[in-house]
């Protein structure tokens, strides 16, 4: 993989902060954009623009064999079946939401039992804490242990008959370990319990296959994958999609509307009221296909030389704690410089035109398992380099000297 070529593509990369080149590491939270999404993105809005479906004028089919062209894309990207089973949404949050609300009408009972775990997103928890509120169904929760490790054996015990879907992180955006999703959908499978993947952390950093997965929902944004923000997508399974209720209802959702009854649009129109983010979706298609035209294998390679190194590398300092710290893992790097506060430690890092992220991530479930308000985390993308992991090293190196004068312990 030639990394100057790459870097040359994201025209951000140039930038300098605070008079020093920039050194982004704050990937999990939104990556930047190559120069190819970006053309898109003009192009579409330069050439394009139209409202999609509803007009037979030129630019409105060109506009429409755009946004299903992506959907296209997609459906390829995470190799689902049919096309059908490609919803766009805002983002992995309304996914998720969508499911929560459609599925949980459709199927949740009171008494009913959602499992989650205990390293989830906040979108990947709110929206079914107040789903079983709601329905006064139970949120159960899959722990994990100190080193990251989902203690996926705890699902024989939380499963019973009344469990109705576990919905489940594939790479944990604030320790960056990534779960063996695939023995937990096994087990689910031989219970008949569905499982949604939220795959935010997943789709840019390794392949994804949702057929071999065999999950009947996976959810991710756009933007985290190097596409513009304000989309996102749901894929579901068409056995699922079929039966639930529509989410938001308005237009492009509906077959026929009359002030008595109101039919609904065939998948996956069902799920997509009102106007989409066209250009949004038209950006993904081409995030995807820059991501295809590296080749995911080189940039899973590149980006586990980049972790080993940063891990090798942090785990030579003193005082500090690296959460889970042994595992698989993909992107992210969370950990801590003892006594130090992340925010402190951040707000330096920043000044030395490094980017890293300071706080919970949005899982504080996981700062309370380790009984710590925040963590510092790094996280890497395809653009990244060894030498901007040694720009950390030393921008940490100059956070523990200013903030600990005697240094060592
Ligand atoms: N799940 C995970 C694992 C995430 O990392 C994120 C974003 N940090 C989300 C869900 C939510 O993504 P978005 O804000 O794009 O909806």
């Amino acid at each position: 993989m030639d990394i100057e070529k790459i870097r040359a593509d994201f025209p951000i990369l140039q930038r300098r902060i605070h008079g020093k080149p920039l050194v982004y590491l704050d990937n999990a939270a939104t990556t930047q954009k190559p120069r190819d999404v970006l053309d898109k993105i003009i192009e579409f809005y330069a050439e394009t623009n139209s409202n999609i479906h509803r007009g037979i004028h030129y630019l409105s089919e060109e506009a429409s064999a755009a946004y299903e062209g992506a959907r296209e894309t997609v459906k390829n990207f995470i190799h689902a079946r049919n096309a059908r089973e490609i919803i766009f949404t805002r983002s992995t949050t309304e996914a998720i939401n969508l499911v929560a609300d459609s599925f949980g009408r459709a199927f949740i009972e009171r008494g009913d039992e959602v499992i989650i775990s205990e390293m989830e997103h906040h979108s990947n928890i709110v929206p079914w804490q107040m789903l079983c509120e709601r329905k006064d169904a139970r949120l159960k929760v899959i722990p994990f242990n100190d080193d990251g490790i989902l203690l996926a054996h705890k699902l024989e015990t939380l499963i019973t008959e009344k469990t109705k879907l576990i919905s489940l992180t594939y790479v944990s955006n604030a320790l960056g370990v990534v779960n063996d999703v695939k023995e937990i959908i096994g087990l689910a499978n031989a219970h008949d319990v569905p499982v949604l993947i939220d795959g935010a952390q997943a789709v840019p950093h390794f392949p994804v296959d949702v057929q071999d997965l065999d999950c009947d929902f996976f959810a991710f944004s756009g933007h985290k994958i190097y596409a513009d923000t304000g989309i996102g997508v749901l894929f579901g399974k068409e056995k699922w999609l079929e039966t639930m209720p529509p989410y938001q209802s308005g237009g492009g959702m509906i077959a026929k509307v009359s002030f008595d009854h109101t039919t609904f649009a065939d998948l996956p129109y069902k799920f997509e009221a009102g106007t989409a983010s066209i250009g949004a979706a038209v950006s993904l298609a081409a995030a995807m296909e820059y991501l295809d035209k590296i080749g995911m294998e080189k940039i899973v390679s590149h980006e586990r030389e980049l972790i080993n190194y940063a891990i090798n590398n942090l785990s030579s300092l003193e005082n500090i704690t690296i959460y889970g710290k042994d595992r698989k893992r993909c992107s992210a790097i969370s950990f801590n410089l003892d006594e130090i506060h992340p925010y402190d430690a951040a707000t330096i890092l920043d000044k030395l035109g490094i980017a890293v992220r300071p706080g919970t991530h949005c899982a504080e479930p996981v700062m309370q398992h380790y009984g710590i308000s925040g963590t510092v985390r790094a996280s890497f993308a395809l653009y990244n380099t060894k030498e901007e992991i040694d720009r950390l090293m030393e921008g940490i190196k100059k956070v523990q000297s200013l903030m600990r004068p005697t240094g060592g312990k």
